[in-house]
């Protein structure tokens, strides 16, 4: 008869001890004990550990059951889907990732704390591993590239790795330069709590002083935190999957990026994606004014208030390059 195996002693501290790293990296994402280097060079794998936070906001949705709907709980949700979607592509991956344009400090700051607040990891992760997609687009090393580790993967199985875990400081030196950028990149959970907290305050307020709207706290938490961080990981994480997949081709690359007109609009813009791997510098990524990029526009909008500037252009090289293709 088989007897039920206990832990050895040393198996129990070495969990004990990994429970204690996770738990540190919860409120320090930089503390690595086996230093950085060696976390980088592992083998790419899902960790358990790392898809807790996935799993619990995916549950959280269904919480739906329990604290019902009201119009202006589902308006926050999209609003803040909308607002958060901009920060995303307009900051961090536009200005942060691209540097195609330039901003004060100030606002630089405002709007990492706002992409943070997508639960999509710090400023300078997101940057550092956007930067590291562009120079190996679709090449073994890519971390998300769906021609070479399929759609889940690239889709969301890549987030989960302990290797893509770290930021690679090296990548990011021009974004190290400012330590309120570093502090949220360490302290990464910090600004998706407070937004948490944020909604359910305000949703008890508006219990007590506007009864009549139908929300609580408990109802504006799961849908704007829940819902509507959910459904734009996964629009964001459908620009690394489905973007290299479906859609056309207009420049010849060497990756297998493509533009596809739904993911556009989803996404305010990032559809354009195989416009963008031609020509990442530029603030826009539709090239054409019939390709709709709702972020270029809010950001030339913001240029005329002075808050951002020096948009950068498409060349007209790449201009003159789409028109001869289009005529071959
Ligand atoms: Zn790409
Ligand atoms: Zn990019």
């Amino acid at each position: 008869m088989n007897t039920p195996k206990t832990p050895s002693p040393s198996q129990s501290s070495s969990l004990l001890r990994q429970v204690k790293v996770f738990l540190q990296q919860w409120v320090d994402s930089d503390f690595h004990p086996e230093g950085v280097e060696a976390v980088l060079a592992q083998e790419d794998k899902v960790d358990w550990k790392r898809c807790v936070p996935f799993i619990v906001l995916h549950l959280g949705c269904f919480a739906v059951l329990w604290v019902g709907v009201s119009w202006v709980a589902v308006v926050a949700a999209v609003l803040l889907y909308a607002v958060r979607m901009f920060a995303i592509t307009a900051f961090y991956h536009r200005y942060l990732s691209h540097r195609s344009y330039r901003t004060s400090r100030v606002v630089q700051f405002l709007f990492a704390v706002l992409g943070n607040s997508s639960c999509q990891r710090g400023p300078l992760w997101w940057a550092s591993v956007h930067r590291h997609h562009h120079q190996h687009s679709d090449e073994e090393v890519d971390a998300h590239s769906p021609v070479v580790h399929g759609f889940w993967w690239s889709h969301i199985g890549w987030i989960t790795s302990t290797k893509n875990f770290p930021t690679d400081y090296s990548r990011v030196r021009d974004l190290q330069k400012f330590p309120e950028l570093v502090f949220l990149n360490r302290h990464d959970q910090l600004v998706p709590v407070v937004y948490g907290a944020l909604l359910w305050l305000t949703g008890w307020l508006l219990e007590r002083s506007a009864p009549g709207l139908g929300t609580n706290g408990a109802q504006m938490f799961v849908w704007g935190f829940f819902i509507s961080t959910v459904v734009l990981l996964h629009a964001t994480f459908c620009i690394n999957s489905l973007a290299h997949v479906f859609g056309s081709k207009r420049f010849k690359t060497s990756d297998d990026s493509r533009n596809n007109f739904l993911l556009a609009l989803l996404t305010l813009g990032e559809g354009w994606h195989n416009n963008h791997h031609r020509y990442a510098p530029a603030a826009r990524q539709g090239f054409f004014w019939w390709e709709i990029d709702v972020s270029y526009y809010l950001l030339k909008v913001l240029s005329w208030t002075g808050l951002v500037w020096d948009l950068r252009k498409v060349p007209q090289s790449v201009y003159d390059e789409a028109h001869a293709l289009n005529q071959s």
